[in-house]
């Protein structure tokens, strides 16, 4: 085994509980915005196509068909209109909530403080994330873990996106690392692992829900307490 001096943490799934502070962050939207006007769908309908369009809108930014702002302003647009609200009737204003209230909450991974401070004496930790730079620090921030780190680095600050290697060669950059001394740990198979392969950088894939597949990774955990095996 190679003796890794810089850990690279993706943040949203991996750290930051993105579930369970989505779907409270979209509770608050659900009551602000008095989305039970519209019977025609519930609440664990909207959570479902936020999921999907979610999903579909950051494939499409990971791979540079739209940019954050596209990203930011549709969002909110296409879920209401998928569930037959009428564009017309769709109050202005709820992305920008959505983003004032979803960074600001705090719930994380299980095990994310133990781990973080079994790791801080040994290792130089950093943040590597696709997300957009001002969201990523506030979450940082609410959830209380942003002094663990030494460098963040996010699509907005490195002008690449997980999986092109740029994005790793501009993290290592900035952290003092080398491909040989660094590992990245993060929960997608595309953006975290096949980017740090193409970068020529170790992986752990944390897969918690132990989805099935055929990646060839460094290494895998399901549970980020099990890191202690590794690191
Ligand atoms: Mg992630």
């Amino acid at each position: 085994m190679k003796n890794y001096k810089h850990l690279f943490f993706d943040l949203d799934h991996t750290l930051w509980d993105f579930d369970k502070n989505t779907s409270e962050a979209m509770e608050e939207i659900y009551k602000i915005f008095n989305f039970s006007k519209w019977s025609f769908f519930t609440f664990s309908d909207l959570m479902k196509i936020f999921y999907e369009v979610n999903n579909f809108l950051w494939d499409k930014f990971n791979n540079g068909l739209i940019d954050g702002l596209e990203l930011r302003n549709n969002r909110f647009i296409m879920i209401l209109k998928k569930l037959g609200v009428n564009e017309n009737e769709i109050p202005k204003g709820i992305g920008e909530k959505y983003l004032e209230v979803a960074p600001a909450k705090h719930y994380v991974i299980p095990f994310t403080y133990e781990i973080l401070d079994y790791l801080k004496p040994n290792y130089q930790l950093h943040i590597l994330s696709n997300g957009f730079e001002d969201v990523q620090h506030r979450k940082l921030e609410a959830s209380k873990i942003h002094h663990y780190f030494n460098t963040i680095v996010t699509s907005d600050s490195s002008g690449h996106r997980k999986p092109h290697k740029g994005i790793f060669e501009f993290a290592m950059k900035e952290a003092g690392a080398t491909r040989d001394n660094t590992i990245m740990i993060g929960d997608n198979l595309e953006t975290d692992i096949m980017g740090a392969q193409n970068a020529s950088i170790d992986q752990i894939y944390f897969n918690p829900n132990r989805i099935l597949h055929n990646s060839k990774v460094t290494f895998e955990v399901h549970s980020l307490q099990q890191l202690m095996n590794i690191l």
